[in-house]
């Protein structure tokens, strides 16, 4: 049972059934969700959400799919952490963490195919896909291991081997496609034209987005069903960005939290950074780039959502920040030293580019702001190997423990 009613194209609006399609056969305007908001307002309450499972799944409400077909690996309802030691280093009084690395297969990826891998089963698919940066690919293929789909999942050749293996444990036939992100984005459209496969982010993309609203949902329950002041998120395609306004939106509309003032802020690695180039230059249109940079599972050139992301921020009075890999690694490190939260290169993004707003004076120090940790760092250790201590190595005694110690101090 799901209370979405259509398919919306965002652009001419007109509505198609809920089906496997994911663009405007009039406009070639991609296709979203839409909800009958009267329906979830009667059954939908704060108390029945705390009295659902401790997943994303406590949201069904305002999912586009059939709970009881749910494919669940037990994704989302990830910690909100106020980070005291952090903010303090930053000059923040009120901020948190939210921690998304510690989903079943270490990204907020999971979110969006827990809907999505649901969706697909519903429609009676039985082989799973997707473009990937690695970590849709991870959890692509671990959602298929639990419905006891196929799997296909195509990433880019160059990626770091924990994304590799973190596909390749759950059985999938992986692809390693010579080419960058937008490279397989394309092979992937043809061949989703061609095989009866569900591309997650290709023909049930629509679904698939729909999955990140849940951060929103999230993050205002565990601040007590309110709304944060500011959200700093990391931006691959901008979809997640421009859902989490979504949930926020939708649970202010129901009347679960008052009127929502949160600005959103985006941020990207400089090396792949096509949205907040458009922020900078002032234009809705953005410009396709060629990606270089460690920030792998935001690399994507030619960002599909990149102008509705930029419409979100402008709505939302949030900003842009873009961060070179040498700031990235030091966001990781710093993230680790004042948190004790391990993430991945992307989320070295989001504390650069937090770092970057406050100091450019975008965001007050009082301010209620969650910076979202999407992804987890033993995915990408190759990004920080360089840059942390090697163990101390000696001989199994306290002499040869305190000659070595005196030693490294020194
Ligand atoms: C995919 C991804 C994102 C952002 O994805 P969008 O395409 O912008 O929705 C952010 N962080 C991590 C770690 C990701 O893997
Ligand atoms: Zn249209």
């Amino acid at each position: 049972m799901t209370h979405a009613k259509a398919l919306r194209c965002r652009e001419c609006g007109r509505e198609y059934p809920l089906d496997s399609i994911n663009v405007c056969e009039f406009c070639f305007g991609p296709l979203e969700v839409t909800y009958d908001y009267d329906a979830i307002a009667k059954v939908i309450s704060r108390e029945a959400i705390a009295n659902g499972p401790p997943t994303l799944w406590r949201y069904h409400y305002l999912l586009p799919c059939d709970r009881e077909m749910a494919v669940d690996i037990a994704a989302g309802f990830t910690p909100l952490i106020r980070a005291q030691n952090l903010g303090e280093a930053l000059g923040l009084r009120y901020l948190y963490i939210k921690n998304d690395c510690v989903n079943p297969t270490w990204s907020f990826k999971d979110r969006v195919v827990a809907v999505a891998s649901t969706k697909a089963r519903e429609f009676g698919f039985d082989t799973l896909a997707c473009a990937s940066t690695g970590n849709l690919a991870n959890s692509v293929a671990a959602h298929a291991a639990k419905a006891s789909m196929r799997a296909f999942v195509f990433i880019p050749a160059d990626l770091e081997q924990g994304k590799v293996l973190g596909s390749a444990i759950y059985n999938p036939t992986v692809v390693a496609i010579n080419g960058n992100y937008d490279d397989v984005n394309r092979v992937c459209s043809e061949l989703s034209d061609k095989y009866p496969w569900a591309f997650v982010n290709i023909n049930v993309r629509p679904y698939y987005a729909e999955g990140s609203k849940t951060l929103g949902y999230e993050v205002a329950e565990q601040l007590g069903w309110q709304a944060p002041d500011h959200c700093v998120v990391p931006m691959a395609s901008g979809s997640l960005f421009t859902k989490i306004w979504k949930g926020l939106s939708e649970l202010s509309q129901l009347g679960m939290i008052s009127s929502v003032h949160t600005k959103m802020s985006g941020t990207q690695a400089l090396g792949c950074s096509p949205i907040v180039a458009a922020w900078e230059g002032g234009t809705l249109n953005v410009q396709p780039v060629r990606p270089n940079t460690i920030a792998k599972s935001l690399a994507i050139g030619n960002p599909a959502d990149g102008y509705y992301a930029l419409r979100t921020m402008a709505d939302s009075g949030g900003y842009a920040a873009s961060s070179t890999d040498e700031e990235i690694v030091e966001g990781i490190s710093l993230l680790a030293k004042s948190e004790g939260i391990f993430a991945e290169t992307a989320g070295g993004v989001v504390i650069a580019g937090l770092k970057k707003l406050v100091d450019q004076g975008r965001i007050d120090p009082d301010e209620v702001v969650v910076a979202f940790i999407t992804g987890g760092g033993l995915k990408t250790q190759e990004a920080v190997a360089e840059h942390v201590k090697p163990p101390l190595q000696i001989e199994p005694s306290v002499n040869a423990f305190e000659e070595a110690l005196a030693s490294r101090s020194s």
